[in-house]
């Protein structure tokens, strides 16, 4: 007998029944025994003198008439009779459950969980408790048509009947003492019969630690599998030059670009596979980084591929790499969707002789046609907009190149663990020294014209402004329809003074780059714009966000935008124009008001609205877990990898005794399929 028997196995499973459970996910024991409640219901008998009107209660008292049943039509009962608690007699009734009739039995006491109506002085029961009834939770669980409540608690109690003994630990002895948790056959009772609060509190305790764990436990492993087995390259640069180039760029590197540079280059030097996430806020100077560790590649004799979401950015970087680089023999290229046909033709054969050194582009850089001569370093910018298969077709590209991605919507820790276990982790926590802080304002739509009148006195001092449209999800026409609309009014409002530009999602390439060079160049003093401007832009002169309709933004988003403004050493104001309808509205425009720190808002935005609105589940590659919930148990989930980690880093830990159950029972169950789809 084990666990991975097949529910068959307990009495009164057959087929029929083996089928209702696979629909819930159940085909085992083991699943059977952890599919646990997702609410308790409250039965602890209760006096009638101190519950509600429409409360779920349960009360006990004594038969004081018989059990009358009354039949409409098919299907439909119900039946009635009178209990007394006390002196209170009142009416029970129940509906469609004829066959409990025999279990009321007049003058003797009985136990019945429902609803109060308190009215009609009546009870509209919903079970009857068995009479010796002790516990005062019991367990609701999620089912479906095929299977009731009071079957799958029969099942479950039989399977623990059955098995019971039969449940191991899993989790090594020193953690479960470290850490005081149930063990694990403790926890499986407790989680679905708890005694009382505090029980259940310690099994879910316990069994929220061993989700995390093993999760960490398979992600580590994947880690160190791929740092063992797979070597990646090795790029030996050149530290003088390296040194050299770091000292004629125009500034000083701040200590957080030191650090992780530092990290950057160990990680390439090894032998190791590089994979690492570079977070750091916008403006915290990633490029730069970036350009460093590209420039050490290219002295290692290897080339560099930096990849980025938009045209723009693309087009973008590859301008302040030409700068960034210009004392230097390094030979840079753009490769986007909207090179030139002959441009390409050219420049594909310079790529794969090796006589490009670093290319920037758009997805055209992991089409097929791409080759390289000896590619070493790729760097991924804006991560977050690369969704988890492209960052696979990177990372399985068959050269295996070190790996970089970049994101300057800051991830909150917790999500890092889950999303990005397997790469490590670097993080600029710092802004260049200078940097005035953003001033953030909320106002309301009615305040446009003042604001408007306001936003004058910055351009009088030759500063630039972006005012952003919001995308209405339905329809770009909308949006666009919109944009254009906002476009005429500033026009017409600042005319002839200053002279308005328009950015939309619907204009050729060409139109945008234009329009953006004449905004870099100052010919346009204000630039309306849907959200292509969202990522990466780079125009210091300009001090003003203006965000029409900023509630319809995510807080990460309108913190990427405010990142566009305060890029120089002028004052810089980020004005949030909104009516939100609801509190969680308001509440958000007051966090961007209060906080200029994005992993701060990250972490926020992510406990107002959880992290399946903030990420979209699926496409983030945020795992599943089946009880244990990201946001709410995140420090467990902490502590979990720290445990997970420092197992690792044993020596050969799989054959240490303490290690056994753990080994057993990662190796018994198949990677869990949510974790890693
Ligand atoms: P990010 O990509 O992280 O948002 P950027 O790399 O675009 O930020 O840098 C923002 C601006 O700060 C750029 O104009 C860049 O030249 C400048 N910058 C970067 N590092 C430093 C530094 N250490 N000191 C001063 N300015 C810096
Ligand atoms: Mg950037």
């Amino acid at each position: 007998m084990q666990l991975s028997d097949a529910v068959t196995n307990l009495p009164g499973v057959g087929a029929k029944r083996a089928e209702s459970l696979q629909s819930l996910g159940i085909t085992t024991i083991e699943q059977l025994l952890t599919h646990y409640p997702f609410r308790y219901e409250d039965i602890k008998a209760r006096a009638l003198t101190e519950i509600q009107d429409q409360e779920k209660v349960t009360l006990r008292g004594i038969v004081v008439s018989p059990a009358v049943l009354s039949r409409f039509g098919y299907k439909k009962s119900r039946l009635q009779f009178r209990m007394m608690q006390e002196h209170d007699v009142f009416q029970v009734s129940f509906f469609n459950q004829p066959f409990l009739k025999e279990k009321i039995i007049l003058s003797e006491e009985i136990a019945v969980y429902g609803k109060w109506d308190a009215k009609k002085k009546s009870l509209t029961g919903m079970k009857i408790l068995s009479s010796g009834q002790q516990e005062e939770f019991a367990p609701i669980y999620h089912v479906n048509k095929s299977i009731r409540q009071t079957t799958l608690i029969q099942l479950i109690k039989a399977a623990l009947e059955k098995y019971g003994d039969w449940i191991e630990e899993n989790l090594p002895q020193s953690l479960l003492q470290k850490y005081r948790l149930l063990s694990r056959k403790e926890a499986i009772y407790a989680m679905h019969f708890p005694k009382d609060m505090q029980a259940h509190h310690q099994a879910k305790r316990r069994i929220i630690f061993e989700e995390f764990f093993i999760f960490q436990m398979q992600i580590q492993g994947l880690k160190y599998a791929e740092k063992s087995e797979k070597h990646g390259l090795m790029l030996a640069y050149d530290n003088d030059k390296l040194k050299a180039f770091i000292a004629q760029l125009p500034f000083e590197l701040t200590a957080a670009q030191k650090r992780v540079t530092n990290e950057i280059c160990r990680d390439m030097l090894s032998k190791k596979h590089m994979q690492r996430l570079l977070q750091g806020d916008v403006g915290s100077g990633k490029t730069v980084v970036a350009a460093i560790c590209m420039y050490a590649a290219v002295t290692a004799g290897f080339q560099s591929a930096l990849m980025v979401p938009t045209e723009i950015l693309a087009q973008q970087h590859y301008q302040s790499l030409q700068q960034l680089f210009a004392n230097t023999p390094v030979k840079i290229a753009l490769l986007t969707g909207s090179t030139k046909a002959k441009e390409r033709e050219q420049l594909l054969p310079q790529l794969k002789a090796g006589e490009i050194d670093i290319i920037v582009g758009t997805h055209a850089l992991i089409q097929d046609e791409v080759d390289f001569s000896h590619l070493g370093l790729v760097i991924t910018d804006e991560q977050h907009r690369f969704g988890v298969n492209q960052r696979k077709i990177l990372r399985e590209k068959g050269w295996r190149p070190d790996v970089l991605f970049m994101t300057a919507t800051p991830i909150p820790r917790t999500l890092a663990i889950t999303a990005y276990g397997e790469m490590d982790v670097s993080i600029i926590d710092e802004l260049p020294a200078g940097r005035i802080p953003i001033e953030t304002r909320w106002v309301l739509p009615k305040q446009l014209t003042a604001t408007l009148d306001w936003a004058k006195s910055e351009l009088a001092k030759g500063h630039q402004m972006y005012v952003i449209c919001p995308l209405i999800e339905e329809s770009e026409a909308l949006d666009v329809e919109n944009a254009l609309k906002i476009y005429h009014e500033l026009s017409q409002f600042y005319d002839p003074t200053y002279q308005v530009g328009l950015l939309h999602g619907r204009m050729k390439n060409a139109e945008k780059e234009a329009i953006m060079q004449q905004f870099k160049e100052k010919e346009l003093q204000i630039l309306v714009s849907t959200t292509v401007i969202e990522v990466g832009v780079n125009v210091p002169n300009a001090t003003i966000m203006l965000i029409i309709d900023a509630d319809r933004f995510g807080l990460a988003q309108l913190h990427q935008l405010r990142g566009r403004v305060g890029r120089g050493s002028q004052a810089s104001y980020c004005i949030l124009l909104a009516n939100p309808k609801n509190e969680m509205g308001k509440e958000r425009m007051k966090i961007m008001t209060e906080t200029n720190n994005g992993f701060v808002l990250s972490e926020k935005d992510l406990a107002l609205r959880g992290p399946g609105e903030v990420f979209g589940q699926r496409q983030s590659g945020i795992p599943l877990f089946g009880f244990a919930d990201i946001v709410n148990d995140a420090h467990i989930l902490e502590v979990a990898q720290q445990e997970a980690q420092a197992i690792w880093q044993i020596n050969d830990w799989q054959v240490l005794p303490e290690y056994a159950p753990i080994q057993a029972y990662i190796n018994a169950v198949q990677p869990n399929e949510r974790f890693f789809d």
